[in-house]
């Protein structure tokens, strides 16, 4: 599932494609990926300019002129494509927004959505979600108050969204392999020291996935050489049974709580 970094990617990407642009035609194939009624929804968003893309956790705002706003959450299996008729990917299209020759797919959006909202109900829909780690306001001191009130596993609280926005099973990984924390260390058992690595891990991570376009498998347009770039710079997720990086251990998996975990069991204590 895409995580905080591939949704930002998406949004520079986007934001530099189609702010601006008006929304020329609305192609619905699966009505379960709205929340509408197909006209009502059509009739809202055709002919809008898109006047900013913003992003919340795993979530994409596309702000339309009448101040209406596309609520997007990919899930799992869900991805982008922006292009012409003639170079978009072979594969199932469930909505389809046009600019004119160009269109953005939305694809594999099975439990993923796009709805339609005001902008007081995409508040209440996003009145859930803690903080934005990569914030200014998401100081140390504010993590660790936050992190002082958890207990359980690391990896759990990672995932909990409510705790911070935008984190999800792959970067949770990364996160604990590069602050040398075991993820199914119990919160209790963190020193001081270990809470300010674990915040400074969240903080380079997430970072590093942006500037180097997240994980995402397939490109966003054509020629785009950016997004997907972090996948060769990962070092724990998904390499079960390869070596560490960095002392050459063998990579472990473990189950928790039905999610893949990923960790190198000499450098994460
Ligand atoms: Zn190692």
């Amino acid at each position: 599932m895409p995580e905080l970094p591939e949704m930002e990617n998406y949004k520079i990407l986007l934001n530099q494609k189609i702010a601006g642009q008006i929304i020329t035609d609305v192609q619905i194939n699966r009505e379960k990926s709205i929340n509408l009624n197909p006209d009502l929804f059509m009739k809202t968003v055709q002919h809008q300019k898109i006047i900013t893309i913003k992003r919340r956790g795993k979530l994409l705002l596309f702000h339309l002129q009448n101040g209406q706003i596309l609520l997007l959450h990919l899930m799992l299996g869900g991805w982008m494509y922006y292009g012409t008729e003639e170079d978009k990917p072979k594969r199932t299209i469930q909505v389809r927004l046009s600019f004119g020759e160009h269109h953005l797919y939305f694809i594999g959006l099975r439990l993923g959505y796009l709805h339609l909202y005001n902008s007081t109900h995409t508040e209440e829909h996003l009145s859930h979600l803690g903080p934005e780690p990569l914030s200014n306001d998401f100081s140390i001191n504010e993590f660790k108050e936050r992190i002082n009130h958890k207990h359980g596993r690391l990896k759990t609280t990672l995932l909990d969204q409510e705790f911070i926005a935008g984190i999800g099973n792959y970067y949770s990984a990364e996160i604990c392999y590069g602050a040398g924390i075991m993820p199914t260390k119990d919160i209790d058992d963190l020193e001081e020291p270990k809470r300010e690595k674990l915040y400074q891990s969240i903080q380079s991570i997430l970072q590093k996935g942006i500037q180097n376009g997240g994980y995402m498998d397939n490109p966003l347009f054509k020629d785009d050489t950016l997004t997907g770039g972090f996948n060769e710079l990962c070092q724990v997720y998904d390499r079960e049974g390869e070596k560490c990086k960095r002392c050459g251990t063998i990579i472990q998996m473990e189950t928790i709580s039905s999610r893949k975990t990923f960790y190198c069991p000499n450098c994460q204590k």
